[in-house]
């Protein structure tokens, strides 16, 4: 038990009794199976009712415990992507539209009933940084395509040149050499 908080307007679920008070508990649990198995921890609020005794958790715990979960696997919380999607003021059907998420998948990710794979977690990553979330947006609108090509087929140009200049030179000295032969 680490400290109490004011929290007069719960309900007791079991007796209906408003005389409910929080506490905030370390709560610790195993993650995984076998040898991945981890002992991890969360700091949850937890409620008793004082008329029946009954002691309960509701979301914020399993939000709590889902972001240790999180932490562990070293991908973003729920909360995490819910922020950077807002960041940019976006609804999840124009943030799906613009990533190519799936909508469904995206919403999943965000109230944290499944985590996305690490794949999909970098990209998330990178989409934190507004650079890379302007470049998909120059993507989507046909500009990127012209400004990522165009040095690549300058390169190439200069070394078709390069190796033609080449050639000319590899000639001309055989044909210098060969009337002295
Ligand atoms: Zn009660």
């Amino acid at each position: 038990m680490e400290r109490a908080i004011d929290d007069s307007v719960d309900e007791c679920p079991r007796c209906g009794s408003n005389s409910v008070t929080t506490t905030i508990e370390r709560d610790t649990f195993v993650y995984g199976t076998g040898a991945d198995a981890a002992e991890l921890s969360a700091l949850v609020p937890v409620h008793t009712c004082s008329a029946c005794r009954f002691e309960y958790t509701d979301a914020v715990a399993e939000e709590a415990r889902h972001e240790a979960v999180c932490q562990h696997l070293g991908i973003l919380a729920p909360r995490q992507i819910v922020g950077i999607r807002k960041h940019y003021r976006m609804t999840r059907a124009e943030f799906a539209g613009l990533t190519r998420f799936g909508e469904a998948s995206l919403a999943r990710w965000e109230n944290g009933s499944i985590l996305q794979n690490p794949a999909n977690d970098q990209f998330l990553y990178l989409l934190r940084f507004p650079d890379n979330v302007q470049r998909l947006r120059e993507r989507a609108a046909g500009k990127a395509t012209a400004v990522a090509e165009q040095p690549q087929v300058a390169e190439r140009k200069f070394a078709a040149i390069d190796i033609e200049q080449k050639r000319l030179e590899a000639k001309s000295f055989a044909l210098n050499k060969s009337p002295a032969a």
